[in-house]
């Protein structure tokens, strides 16, 4: 039933729209004024009781990533591609798009500088060749609301279906199960009884949020606003004892013994939409690492948001042009994908850090905007060897908040002033046509390696650069110097 995942957002949606409409008074139930407003969408739903799969469990696991940077609507979707998997990606994505679209179709305004904004992001909580498990959570920021939803998708491989939560347990025991999350929820401080006894009346309609503990109990989770009026998101552990069906079992041995789910592949894989330059070899660039951009005619290519398998194309279009640029990761999906976090860095290219989950980090305290970026940090380190020097905040959002803790960790913030919209026009051609035209010497190119489309206008765009004479540096051969904390558009 995906109409389940679909029901929960709408409700969470139409809080939104009473709350921001002009009138004064708040709906009781909203969430308004929360001191948790600020937590991330991974770490909203993040108990230590729900026990999640390492993502490198799976062999040639990627991420797919989409990001919007129109004021508004900020978007940051991920959710994991499993190998062969596009038809579970698919039901992925029929879980998010509802979700994405009641958000484009709000009309929410700025506040304090904070733009209404949706993060959805992924945890694998099962991953064996019987069943697959993953946790999408999303959290939404629209004017002064904070909502937040978790939904998890449990797939039966064999089938290569959707199983509801109800298919979690034997039939028989359906009537237990509701009496185990009452006793469970009706002794935690954290519920409003009056507002949980209501969701219990819809009985299974409440629940499509169902994982696992690390001792194989299960973890039934509720949306902000569901059964609490003013904290975060509440989960409850209840046994699991006698209650799973043959699919459940299956389920909770994918969380507790995770493999790799091994897919067979259903759909013929898709030609690489990789840029080709046809005719002549490419130009090459030879100086880079000592290079003096007083003197040579420097320019600065960035790219955001990765990396997922993908890059290696555009590694690749680099590597066979000489040229060097800077990659602007985020931390999460580096932990999918540290074979290309390792080859970035091989080859010579900078890596800095776009942060753990991609938060606007303009509407978080110091401790968290610290932990998204030491979080991150960590990953690449570990992936490359390498600790970032760099940040890059999401969407450009910073403040005086995000500038200290910047400089504290020795960060320098490094934005942009040629942005081509790649993530507005997925058209290599525009792409290019828009970098090519704007580019100027030291100028910080924005670009997301996310996109085929981007990664396909990157050859013709590099040979056009360097047949103008730039030579394509990373951001500290750019700007000798830079100094934590400090916001730098370009190296003039
Ligand atoms: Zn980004």
């Amino acid at each position: 039933m995906r109409t389940r995942g679909i029901t929960i957002g709408a409700v969470a949606g139409a809080l939104i729209l009473t709350s921001c409409s002009g009138s004064a008074t708040e709906p009781t139930a909203s969430p308004t004024h929360d001191p948790t407003a600020s937590l991330t969408a991974t770490e909203q739903f993040v108990a230590p009781a729900l026990l999640t799969v390492d993502p490198s469990t799976v062999d040639g696991i990627d991420v797919e990533v989409d990001e919007s940077l129109a004021k508004g609507h900020y978007t940051y979707v991920a959710i994991p591609l499993l190998p062969n998997g596009e038809d579970i990606a698919e039901i992925m994505r029929a879980h998010i798009e509802p979700r994405l679209q009641a958000f484009r179709d709000f009309e929410a305004i700025a506040s304090d500088g904070v733009e209404p904004e949706l993060t959805v992001s992924w945890d694998l909580v099962g991953a064996s060749p019987d069943a697959v498990g993953v946790r999408l959570a999303s959290a939404e920021v629209g004017g002064e609301v904070f909502d937040g939803s978790s939904t998890t998708v449990w797939i039966d491989v064999a089938a290569r279906e959707e199983r509801t939560v109800l298919d979690l347990f034997d039939p028989d025991t359906y009537q237990e199960v509701l009496d185990r999350i009452v006793a469970a929820g009706s002794s935690d401080p954290r519920i409003d009884t009056q507002m949980f006894n209501d969701q219990m009346d819809g009985e299974w309609e409440a629940f499509d949020s169902v994982a696992f503990t690390p001792e194989g109990e299960l973890w039934v989770e509720f949306d902000r606003a569901q059964v609490a009026t003013s904290t975060a998101p509440v989960g409850v552990e209840i046994s699991a004892e006698g209650v799973l069906s043959e699919f459940g079992l299956v389920a909770q041995a994918s969380a507790l013994s995770p493999s790799d789910p091994l897919l067979e592949a259903v759909v013929a894989p898709q030609p690489s939409e990789t840029g080709t330059s046809t005719g002549a070899p490419p130009l090459t660039q030879t100086t880079t690492g000592d290079t003096d951009c007083a003197v040579e005619k420097c320019i600065a290519l960035t790219f955001d948001d990765g990396p997922v398998a993908g890059t290696n194309e555009l590694l690749d279009i680099l590597a066979d042009r000489g040229a060097k640029a800077t990659f602007f990761m985020v931390g999460k999906n580096a932990t999918a994908n540290p074979d290309v976090v390792a080859r970035v860095a091989a080859e010579g290219h900078v890596i800095g850090t776009h942060t753990w989950d991609h938060p606007q980090l303009t509407r978080l305290g110091a401790d968290e905007v610290r932990s998204e970026i030491e979080k991150a940090s960590d990953a690449i380190e570990a992936a490359s060897g390498v600790r970032p020097t760099l940040l890059r905040p999401p969407y450009g959002a910073t403040n005086d908040t995000v500038a200290g803790v910047a400089a504290e960790l020795g960060l320098a913030q490094i934005l942009w002033d040629v942005d081509p919209e790649d993530w507005k026009d997925k058209d290599s051609a525009i792409v290019r046509d828009r970098v090519v035209s704007h580019a100027h010497r030291n100028a910080i190119i924005l670009s997301h390696d996310i996109h085929p489309t981007t990664r396909g206008a990157y050859a013709e765009i590099i040979d056009a650069l360097l047949a103008d004479g730039y030579t394509l540096v990373t951001v500290p051969d750019l700007i000798d110097d830079l100094e934590p904390g400090r916001k730098y558009f370009n190296g003039s």
